[in-house]
Formats: structure tokens, sequence, C-alpha cells
């Protein structure tokens, strides 16, 4: 049973938070644009889509039936609107000496490769640009009927200036106005074709050169970027639906455009809550391909790189971007790494403590209330940061259980074990629990092994093999402590 009215997100559009009511009961349509997949997605990438998954998890742990689309652009995303030399595909594929379809293929498997690292769920559908140039062509076509779009040379362009005649208010998602907008538009190539400097590519003309080209009524061509995601969201989740995401920098022009295509096709909003995830930041600045500052997930887990000083796991860095709310910018350190490795180690023990705890008959910790205040935080637009501060509630009071500062029932161990591993697995995503359980069992198997080994030494006298048992495992970071019942390891 989903708990109406409790789910609150922060919408961009109305720039509030708002109580989540599904256009369809119990269902959620949910677009998140995809990367484009001429290189390889970096780490800033990878937070925006951690982020996503996050909320996508969630809303499945709530009992929604989510139609998740996150698409693939393989095509059309120039560098800026005008100059077609910018596409990125076939720049690259001139630099790689590879066909701009090896480019997309290439740069798609990595992609998949990364976000299964990090343990992300796919999308249910994962529609390409490519794929629908067909559609694409028909929205551009209906524009230029509407008296929304017209063609020069080949190339068709959304017409800004009429889109405001008919009060449709181009700006409404990032709150820029037009003349702004008019003064701070770069003279571009291919600008002297449009009829205002503000008017967007729905397509562009191709030359013989341009490998990537379909034929149109216009001629030969590409889709401009916007469209695509217009056309993909339309087919598969409807004029309008639930939610559309993206990173921040998306809002504009990118998601501005897709409101004006689809408004000015459809005659109405197309999405009920725009949702933007913050950025990512290394050195107080953005993470971009660009300016060079930034890292590749792979460097950051082999520990191959300038920046860090050693080598993280998936779920320490996926819990990392989770100890910040989404809409957050987030600067990742060393330090960051460092607390945030502690931080799930200490959870991952908590939780394998759990399943060793005796229940006793009252409780020093109140386990409902603790399972609402989680709640409470993740319907309070999937606040993360506090969910996790509540999961170390839950960590205090089962270690005070162990020690016997504290005590809990068997009902409380219940709700614990089922709750927090749900929060801890499912909705978070730290690791699946087979893949945890499995791990957990060797290392502790492996472990047991050690400390019986030191005992024997220990009650042989040999000093230098029991010291150097304690040592060695210290060094990479597993303490030894010795208590009145016998020998305990921590992996702090
Ligand atoms: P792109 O492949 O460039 O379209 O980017 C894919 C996604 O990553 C988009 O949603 C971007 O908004 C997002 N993104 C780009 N840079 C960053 C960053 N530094 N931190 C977080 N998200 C980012
Ligand atoms: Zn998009």
């Amino acid at each position: 049973m989903i708990k109406e009215n409790s789910l609150k997100i922060f919408n961009s559009l109305s720039g509030e938070k708002e109580d989540f009511v599904p256009i369809h009961k119990d269902h959620v349509g949910m677009y998140v644009c995809g990367p484009t997949v001429y290189s390889n997605v970096h780490l800033g990438n990878v937070r925006t889509f951690l982020s996503f998954d996050m909320i996508y998890r969630y809303l499945v742990h709530l009992g929604y039936n989510v139609r998740y689309v996150r698409n693939i652009t393989d095509a059309g995303h120039l560098t800026d609107d005008g100059n077609v030399d910018n596409d990125r595909f076939v720049k690259q594929s001139r630099l790689e000496k590879l066909e701009p379809m090896e480019i997309v293929q290439k740069y798609t498997v990595d992609f998949h490769k990364v976000l299964e690292m990090f343990n992300a769920l796919p999308p249910t559908i994962e529609p390409t640009a490519t794929g629908h140039i067909v559609e694409q062509i028909e929205l551009a076509r209906q524009l230029i009927e509407d008296g929304l779009a017209y063609e020069v040379n080949g190339s068709v362009y959304f017409d800004v200036n009429e889109y405001n005649k008919r009060g449709l208010n181009y700006g409404e998602l990032s709150r820029r106005n037009i003349e702004d907008l008019i003064s701070n538009t770069r003279d571009l190539d291919g600008q002297g074709e449009k009829r205002n400097p503000v008017d967007f590519a729905l397509w562009k003309n191709a030359s013989p050169a341009h490998i990537m080209r379909w034929n149109s009524p216009w001629g030969a061509g590409f889709p401009g970027w916007h469209l695509e995601c217009t056309v993909m969201s339309t087919k598969y989740l409807g004029e309008t639906f639930d939610i559309h995401g993206g990173g921040m920098d998306l809002k504009f022009p990118h998601h501005e455009c897709e409101i004006a295509q689809a408004k000015g096709a459809h005659g109405h909003e197309p999405v009920k809550y725009w949702m933007h995830a913050n950025m990512l930041t290394m050195n107080g600045q953005r993470m971009s391909k660009s300016t060079g500052n930034y890292i590749l997930p792979m460097q950051l887990i082999s520990g191959n790189n300038d920046f860090f000083e050693k080598a993280f796991r998936p779920a320490v860095v996926r819990f990392c971007f989770l100890q910040a709310h989404y809409r957050s910018v987030l600067d990742i350190s060393n330090d960051a790494m460092i607390a945030s490795e502690k931080g799930l180690n200490r959870l991952m023990e908590g939780i394998r403590h759990l399943d060793a705890l005796k229940p006793s008959n009252e409780s020093t910790f109140d386990a409902s209330k603790w399972l609402e205040e989680c709640y409470a935080a993740m319907d309070d637009d999937f606040n993360t940061p506090i969910l996790i501060s509540q999961l170390f509630e839950a960590v205090r009071a089962i270690n005070a259980a162990k020690t016997g500062s504290g005590s809990l029932t068997a009902a409380d161990i219940e709700t614990l074990k089922k709750s927090l591993k749900s929060f801890v697995f499912d909705v978070m995503g730290l690791k699946s629990e087979d893949e945890t359980s499995g791990i957990t069992d060797k290392i502790d198997g492996v472990m047991q092994m050690l400390i019986r080994m030191r005992n024997k030494a220990r009650a042989d006298k040999d000093w230098a093999l029991s010291d150097q048992i304690r040592d060695e495992l210290d060094a990479i970071g597993i303490q030894l402590k010795d208590g009145k019942d016998g020998t305990e390891y921590s992996l702090n």
C-alpha cells in the first residue's frame, strides 16, 4: 500500500517542494536525460545518474510501478547550436579513427559497465536518438505546420518569438528573460539563418562530408539535441508525465527547449515535476571534461590517479554521494572519501552484529519511531543525509545492545533487520545483500582462522608470530581487540 501524499518533491518549475501525486494512481512515469556517448562518463556524470537511481529505487520501494526511461544520445549533440563541424561524434571518430557508430557502441558499453559497477539499476526503457529519427522529423514537420518553426537552407529552427507571442513563456523553467538571452547570445555560425538569436535548431542540414546524416523533407541532415528527448518521452510516457530529471546544467537551454517543443506541439506542460540534481565538484570546481578538472570512475576505484591517496570501493563512492542531498553541490576530496569509507564500514559492521544479537525483554531504543523518522527523511525530497544519520542511530542502538549498555526486544531486532537492510541495500543501493553477505561470510571465516592461529601462538608463547598477525592486520586497516569474551575484529 502506498501512503498517499506523504512524499514531497522539489519541483524546479515552481521552485517549491510539492506533494507528489502521480497522474495515474500507483504508477510513475520518469524520464532522465542520458549520456552523450562520445567519450567516457566522468565521476560528475555518474553522480547525477546515481542521484536518479536512488530516486527510482525509493519510488519502487514505496510500491510504485515505475516506467523509467533514460535515453542514449548517440547523434545530434553539437558543442554549440550552430557549427556542424562541432558534432561531438564526428570529431571523436576522426580522433580515434573509428566509425561514429563504433564510438557510440564503445562508450555505451563503457557507460553500462560503469553504472553496473556502482550497482545502479537499469532503466525500464533505454531508447536511442538514432532509433527515433522518424519521430523527430515528424515533430519538426508538425511545428512548421503550426507556425512555430521555420526552414532555412535545409535546417529547421524553433521560432521563440512566435512562441512567446502566443503567451507560452519561453524561459519559465530557468527564469530567464528573453531580452537578456538575446543580448547574451554569442554570434555563432549558422546564426545568420535564424530569425532570432535565441531560436534553436530542430534539424540541421548536413554537408556531404558529414557522415551522420538522414534523409528528411528538408534534405539530408540530423536532429537537434533537444528534439530527441521530447520525442522519446512523449512516445514512451505520454504527452504529460510525472517526473523529468537531469543535471542542473541541463535546465537551460536543454530542458527549456524541451518544454517549448512539447507545449508548442501539444498545447500543455509536458512534465508535472522537474527534478535537477546538483553538480559534483573537485577542488571546488565543477567536474567537467572540457576544463580537464575531472576523474574517471575507474581511476578512483583502481587508485590510479593523482588526486586520491588510495583506491576506494564503488560502494564507498556511492555512500559518499548519498551523504550529500541530491540538490546540494558536493565537493569530492580525499578526506571526504576516507570519512565515507569509515562510515560505510561502521554501517556494515552494525548490520553484521544485528544478525548475532540476543533479544531482551525490553528495548532502550524505539525502533518504530526510528522507522518513521527514516521515511520522513526520504519523503522530504529524498533527504539521504538525514536518512544516513538515522541509520547511524540504529547502529548505535545495535552496538549498545551488543555490549550490554542497551537492549532490544525481538520485535525491535526484527524491525531493524528488515528496515535497516532494506534502506541500505534496496533504497541506497549500497550493495546487493547476497554479495555483501557472501563476501562478509568469507572474510569472517578468514578472520576467525587468523584469530585462532594467533591464540595458538600466544598459548605457545610465540609472541613474535602473534604480534606479526596483529600488526599486519592493523597495517591493512583491520584491528583486533582482546576482550573477556575472546578476540574481536573491526574493519575501520
Ligand atoms: P552529458 O553526457 O554531457 O549530457 O551529461 C550527462 C549528465 O551528467 C547530465 O545530466 C549532466 O547534467 C550531468 N553532469 C555533467 N557534469 C556534471 C557534474 N560535474 N556533476 C554532476 N552531474 C554532471
Ligand atoms: Zn534530454
